[in-house]
């Protein structure tokens, strides 16, 4: 077993002793080089030297998003930019972006992060990667590109988009392991049934997936539609990128690369730490950033932490499903709602397709949610009366599951817009 492969299964106790020390290093590195965190850490009144045991990591000071806006572009930055050797962007699409930085070093550990998560799902030398994440400032392309080429597979760096040509690149090169956002690996198999390649004319055997919220729904419809294991991927810009945690062959949540950084769940209300098992902000802690080190920053996603060794003999913490960010709550006629949950009712109800569309409106003093979801072919070819059948259907369901009344059109295959990265589910029109 690999160096790596070992610490993933160390016992915690062990464990946290280098935890501590990289905890400790990393506070003293942002105390010294960084403004903004010696300004935060003397308003939180904690001294590097005030890091004792992990648990004192409760002490120190939260991380935002608008800590990176208001620090736009350069000032969270722990080294000289002449250290720097790559810059990314977050594809948020809101706001000023948020820029992070890399040093040499840093995009080693990265690439060993994304090797070891690759090998998670037991990717070698002989795989063929084909990587339809964004190529460009988005980290996903070049995060699983360089993990792919550390572990010696065969990358091919498609990046997203232009469809017809991954699906000739996907069969002729003879791909075995898939990477892109969950929704665009739906869009590749409808492309790939359109042109008559059905999933046994591939090789393909595993995909990772992330970026985007998905559900266990959705899971069974990219397996069953493209023949391969999903695993599921979670990371982000301000952090690393992916790289962050994956699931392993247990397939029951995401072991967080602890070596690297420390998770905390908290109650987003009052950013105390809930209990495992209980939903709350995750809030990471980088423990070997050279560029760009941060505390404690506040995801805004939303899931729970699961601390207990796994049955596949790892011993990092496990994070569950991301099932939402704090920031895409809607609130429908009081009643607190997330995407992912509409998800979850939408794909098990028979003939609905996993393409949808929330769409927002006011009327009056209220919040009025459509959903718009596609029919399986089959509905719309018999007919109007069908098609109505299945929209009362889904309202049903939807009411039964979250006790909401809401708009539902049925709408044919292929219309609501595919995109090749992050999926747009929420159109707001109030
Ligand atoms: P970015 O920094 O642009 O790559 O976006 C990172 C964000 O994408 C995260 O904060 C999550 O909201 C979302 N994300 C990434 N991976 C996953 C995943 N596996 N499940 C749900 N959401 C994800
Ligand atoms: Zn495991």
């Amino acid at each position: 077993m690999s160096l790596s492969g070992a610490l993933e299964r160390a016992p915690r106790r062990e464990r946290a002793r280098f935890q501590l020390e990289r905890l400790r290093a990393v506070v003293a590195r942002v105390h010294e080089r960084v403004p903004f965190y010696r300004r935060r850490l003397g308003e939180a009144a904690v001294a590097p030297a005030d890091i004792r045991s992990l648990d004192d990591l409760r002490r120190l000071p939260f991380t935002t998003k608008d800590d990176f806006q208001a620090t736009y572009p350069f000032g969270l930055l722990a080294t000289p930019l002449d250290d720097v050797v790559r810059l990314h962007a977050s594809s948020g699409t809101t706001g000023t972006p948020t820029v992070v930085a890399y040093t040499r070093g840093d995009l080693d550990t990265w690439s060993d992060l994304m090797a070891r998560t690759l090998r998670a799902g037991g990717v070698g030398r002989s795989d063929v990667v084909h990587n339809a994440y964004g190529y460009g400032l988005f980290t996903g392309g070049l995060g699983f590109h360089y993990g792919a080429e550390r572990i010696g597979a065969t990358v091919v760096p498609i990046s997203s988009g232009f469809t017809e040509r991954q699906l000739l690149a996907l069969r002729d090169f003879g791909a075995t392991v898939l990477c892109c956002t969950p929704s665009y690996s739906l869009h590749l198999a409808e492309a790939l049934g359109a042109a008559g390649i059905p999933p046994s004319a591939l090789r393909l055997r595993v995909g990772f997936f992330g970026a985007e919220p998905w559900t266990e729904e959705m899971r069974r419809a990219i397996e069953t539609r493209l023949g391969l294991t999903a695993f599921n991927v979670y990371g982000l810009s301000e952090i690393v990128g992916p790289g962050v945690s994956v699931e392993c062959e247990e397939h029951h949540g995401m072991h967080v690369h602890e070596d690297h950084f420390l998770p905390e769940v908290v109650d987003p209300a009052t950013l105390e730490p809930v209990a495992p098992g209980v939903t709350g902000e995750l809030v990471l802690t980088t423990l070997t950033k050279e560029a760009l080190p941060v505390l404690r920053y506040r995801t805004r996603d939303l899931t729970v932490l699961d601390p207990e060794p796994c049955r596949c003999g790892r011993t990092f913490a496990r994070i569950g499903r991301i099932t939402g960010r704090t920031d895409d709550m809607l609130i429908i006629r009081g009643v607190n709602l997330f995407p992912s949950q509409i998800e979850q009712v939408l794909l098990a109800v028979p003939r609905v397709e996993p393409h949808y569309l929330l769409v927002l409106r006011r009327e009056g003093a209220l919040d009025a949610l459509e959903i718009r979801v596609e029919a399986h072919p089959d509905v719309v070819v018999a007919g109007e009366e069908a098609v109505r059948g299945l929209a009362d259907l889904v309202q049903r369901r939807v009411r039964e599951a979250i006790g909401i009344a809401v708009g539902v059109t049925v709408v044919p295959p292929g219309s609501i817009e595919r995109s090749p990265g992050k999926a747009r589910r929420i159109h707001d029109l109030r």
